[in-house]
């Protein structure tokens, strides 16, 4: 019998070796040393699993970590051993073959949570800024036929539970509930293991790009600009107009070049927090409802229909989002473009200091995305310029969408209404099967059993 001998994780200590790996795999070797719940990969998980499942991938499988360290020297930064200002990432996630190799050696299958790489960008935008003189090539940051170079960090998430509870003023058990029950009941271990204090959720995490040099960016004299983005593939890649994410994205990073020019580092954080961390399906369905109420779509109605569908504005709650500038080392932001005020007192209430924000020129906004800028200028977004008044917020209208079938509406309700009741009576029966059963289902003895069997290790 294999026994549950869980590696101890000190969040917070000074040194790798201190703090412990995080371990989540469920590799034969490695199984009874795990101390976080969930899987590797974010939301990529799942297709790891379909990969196993179809026999493309065997479960035995171990990564060759050979050349796949950072190009460049991250941290340690005094914010790493800070347990409360990094909660939902794994400051360690990229020094994983430097700290843990005796593990590695042992086939302990420990995992790398960051990847740091190089990269070139070349874009339509700057090329067309380079053309028009409003940046100017250096052979340093962009060369002359319009290649940008960076580096760009991968980061998956690591929640430390109790951390992420707090951000969010609630105890760690509500939240272990919530997430067990709100997933389906996928994690039974949320609520059967509170000595695992790390999750590691199936959802997307983000990617850092840096502009400049990436190892002066925790000196307290490099002067930066930075601007956290929330994904919005329908305008960041698809160029959609009806609001101003890509081109906002665009201007900050013609930003970030110059910054990185004069000498600082300009720092694009991207998170996949797709429409207000919503996702499309329920982004779109605000689409449709904005374009064919009564009215129009006009600014001063642009949360409701949000609040309508979702039930909430936004989901993206920020609380969790300094934690990467934390791990970049950042102490202070020169020029924060960004018009977001959630996003601003996140980090400002987090202990880096903001010297100016940069909302986006006007010349830059499309048409049909004035009605959510103004809704969100109203809504408290930092502008240079004076807030709009209500009756600004009613004559701010988009362009409006005519309904093919006059019942759609009642259509769309029943089969949602549906829908839920589905839902609703499958967790129920989730929920009950679940208290009945006689142990934890991580820890019944008769699944390691069948486990070891499957694998023939005794
Ligand atoms: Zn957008």
């Amino acid at each position: 019998m294999m026994g549950v001998d869980p590696i101890p994780i000190n969040w917070g200590a000074k040194t790798a070796a201190e703090r412990g790996p995080v371990i989540v795999s469920r590799h034969i070797k490695t199984m009874k040393y795990r101390n976080a719940i969930g899987a590797h990969g974010g939301s990529y998980c799942i297709y790891r699993a379909l990969a196993v499942a179809s026999g493309n991938l065997s479960e035995m499988h171990r990564p060759d970590f050979t050349n796949t360290q950072a190009p460049y020297k991250f941290g340690p930064n005094p914010q790493w051993s800070d347990p409360k200002k990094i909660v939902s990432l794994d400051p360690w996630g990229h020094l994983i073959v430097e700290n843990f190799n005796n593990l590695l050696e042992q086939d302990v299958d420990v995992r790398p949570t960051i990847a740091v790489t190089k990269a070139h960008l070349k874009m339509a935008e700057i090329d067309e800024a380079l053309k028009n003189g409003s940046i100017v090539p250096d052979d340093k940051v962009v060369s002359a036929d319009g290649n940008v170079s960076v580096v760009k960090a991968a980061v998956e998430p690591v929640w430390l539970l109790k951390g992420v509870a707090e951000r969010f003023n609630t105890s760690e058990s509500v939240l272990r509930r919530a997430l067990f029950e709100d997933t389906g009941g996928m994690y039974p271990e949320l609520i059967t293991r509170p000595d695992m204090e790390l999750f590691l959720p199936p959802i997307g995490g983000l990617t850092v790009y840096i502009f400049g040099n990436p190892e002066i960016i925790n000196k307290p004299d490099t002067k930066l600009t930075v601007r956290v983005h929330d994904e919005c593939n329908g305008s960041d890649v698809f160029g959609s107009d009806i609001c101003t994410c890509r081109p906002y994205l665009i201007y900050g990073i013609e930003e970030c070049i110059k910054q990185a020019q004069s000498g600082g580092v300009g720092i694009i954080v991207y998170f996949r927090k797709e429409g207000r961390a919503l996702g499309e399906v329920t982004k779109y369905l605000v689409y449709n409802a904005r374009k064919r109420q009564e009215g129009g779509d006009t600014a001063l109605t642009y949360f409701k229909r949000t609040e309508c569908i979702a039930g909430v504005k936004d989901m993206r709650f920020q609380a969790m989002m300094p934690d990467v500038l934390h791990w970049l080392g950042i102490t202070r932001i020169d020029r924060f473009i960004s018009m977001s005020n959630m996003k601003y007192e996140a980090i400002v209430g987090s202990g880096i200091s903001i010297i100016n924000r940069v909302d986006l020129p006007d010349n830059l906004i499309p048409e049909d995305s004035m009605v959510e800028i103004n809704a969100k200028i109203a809504d408290g977004y930092f502008s240079s310029k004076s807030k709009p008044e209500e009756s600004d917020l009613e004559n701010t209208v988009g362009r409006s969408c005519q309904l093919r079938a006059g019942n759609a509406y009642q259509i769309i309700e029943l089969a949602t209404a549906k829908f839920l009741d589905g839902i609703r009576a499958t967790r129920l029966l989730m929920l009950e099967s679940i208290s009945e059963s006689p142990a934890p289902l991580n820890r019944c003895p008769v699944g390691m059993e069948l486990l070891e069997r499957r694998r023939g290790v005794g």
